[in-house]
């Protein structure tokens, strides 16, 4: 599971101008307006990431009137991105006490089971023990579809972590002079085509799907011929399916368009080269998603991670009116190394 909510250190304290009674926390590449004096540079904290959702006794003060909202039947709020007092501010801080040594959530003993208090430190993980879950919006039913089975094992998931939390890491691959392919990130829907071992399926995010008339990705399969394109070869597709009905279609494009970003190659158990991958899109007339101009081969510059999320505020390749959702970066030598850098323009204006 992803680490959502963990114990880290805060790095600085910084002032609001013009603000008394608040401050920033910064903590990796997030900043969060905090109370002013609540934590000190050096401190241990829950950080809470973004599209968190947070029990309402863990943080009664995010809401907002006395609407209760719910998710997966837990009463809650979503951290969202906001901006206060012209301050960015994404995540949420909750304290962490100690006591004799031992540092522990405030207001939260968290039970081994068997009634003795399990100490937090730096890196753990604590969103299972908080219950705190992943907000994810809700999908579509005619994406939704008919399940065949969960996702297939042979197969990695497509997510992306987050620049943010990778701050010590990009200093690393900025120092090393890593090279990366910048695309495009196309807010609709992640879709897996696979064909292995005389089995061939279509999988949504999480699920294999069945295929009926009324499931998109299966359709967009069959019309694009994407299973005939990698019959026998063991490889799996991996793009993102955008268009009507999906994620409320920022690009207007009329019907529906499948993406290729990622080809797996199963036998092998490895990812294609960024190149291997554009060249295969090529050659077969597969859709891929857009590479910045002059960026198949970009280094990240200063390496301040600052800096590449001001890269990922722009218009989209596919629709000039509308804000791009991002950027994902993918390592040209390492098919290790890869992440999403999203626009916090795009989070302001409500994205998801
Ligand atoms: P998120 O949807 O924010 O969790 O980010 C990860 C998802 O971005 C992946 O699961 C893909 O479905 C999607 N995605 C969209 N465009 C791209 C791209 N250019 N490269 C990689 N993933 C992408
Ligand atoms: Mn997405």
């Amino acid at each position: 599971m992803r680490k959502l909510a963990t114990i880290r250190k805060i790095d600085a304290i910084r002032p609001i101008e013009g603000a008394d009674a608040i401050e920033c926390a910064v903590v990796g590449g997030w900043t969060v307006v905090v109370k002013k004096g609540e934590y000190q540079a050096g401190d241990l904290a829950v950080y809470c990431e973004i599209d968190s959702w947070i029990p309402l006794e863990l943080a009664p003060f995010l809401q907002k009137g006395d609407r209760g909202y719910e998710y997966n039947g837990v009463q809650g709020n979503r951290l969202r991105t906001v901006r206060l007092r012209g301050q960015l501010s994404q995540g949420l801080l909750l304290p962490v006490d100690e006591v004799n040594g031992q540092k522990f959530i405030v207001g939260h003993f968290l039970d081994d089971g068997v009634g003795t208090m399990v100490m937090v430190k730096e890196g753990d993980g604590v969103s299972g023990a908080l219950g705190i879950q992943k907000w994810e919006a809700p999908i579509p039913a005619q994406l939704a579809g008919e399940v065949r089975g969960v996702f297939p094992g042979f197969i990695p998931k497509t997510d992306q972590e987050r620049i943010q939390n990778l701050t010590v890491e990009v200093a690393e691959w900025t120092a090393a002079g890593l090279t990366f392919e910048v695309t495009e990130k196309l807010d609709g829907s992640s879709m897996t085509v696979y064909s292995f071992d005389g089995d061939e399926g279509v999988c949504s995010r999480n699920l294999n799907l069945r295929e009926t008339e009324q499931n998109s990705l299966w359709k967009v399969c069959r019309r694009e011929n994407l299973l005939d394109k990698i019959a026998g070869r063991d490889l799996a597709l991996q793009g993102e399916l955008i268009g009507e009905g999906i994620q409320g279609n920022p690009y207007k494009i009329k019907g529906q368009q499948f993406f290729v970003f990622d080809i797996y190659d199963i036998r092998a158990g490895k990812y294609f080269t960024p190149a291997q991958r554009r060249h295969f899109c090529d050659t077969y007339g597969i859709n891929h998603v857009p590479v910045l101009t002059g960026c198949a081969d970009k280094d990240l510059g200063t390496g301040d991670v600052a800096e590449i999320l001001v890269w990922a505020e722009a218009k989209s390749v596919l629709n000039d009116k509308t804000e791009r959702e991002g950027l994902v970066f993918k390592c040209n030598a390492d098919p290790a190394i890869h992440f999403k850098a999203i626009s916090n323009k795009f989070l302001l204006k409500g994205g998801d």
